[in-house]
C-alpha cells in the first residue's frame, strides 16, 4: 500500500477526533452526574455550583437561581424566518389611502 493512500485515513481520523473533542469541550456537563444534557433540556443554576441538569435537580438541597435551554450547535447559526406580510400589507394600505 502506497504510503499516501495510508496516510489520508489517519488524517481524517485525527480531523475526526479534533472536532469531537472541539464540540465536546464547547458542551456543558452536568456538576454532578457529567452528563451531557440533551437539547431541549432546562438546567439549573446554583450560586457558586457548576449547572445541574434536569435529573440531578431533584437531589440538590437548595432552589436554584436560574434555569436555561439548551441549546443545539446551530443555534445563533440559522436563518430566522420572519412574516412580513402584516407590515408589508400595511404599507400597501397607506399608499392606496394616500394616493400615492
Ligand atoms: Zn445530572
Amino acid at each position: 500500500m502506497p504510503l499516501f493512500a495510508r496516510a489520508i485515513p489517519e488524517l481524517e481520523l485525527a480531523l475526526l477526533r479534533r472536532g469531537v473533542d472541539e464540540l465536546s469541550a464547547e458542551q456543558e456537563r452536568c456538576g454532578r452526574c457529567a452528563r451531557t444534557p440533551l437539547v431541549g433540556e432546562r438546567v439549573y443554576s446554583y450560586d457558586g455550583r457548576p449547572v445541574l441538569c434536569e435529573l440531578c435537580r431533584a437531589l440538590a438541597p437548595d432552589p436554584p437561581l436560574a434555569s436555561h435551554l439548551v441549546h443545539g450547535p446551530e443555534f445563533g447559526h440559522t436563518m430566522r424566518i420572519t412574516d412580513h406580510r402584516v407590515a408589508h400589507r400595511a404599507r400597501r394600505q397607506r399608499t392606496t389611502t394616500d394616493g400615492t
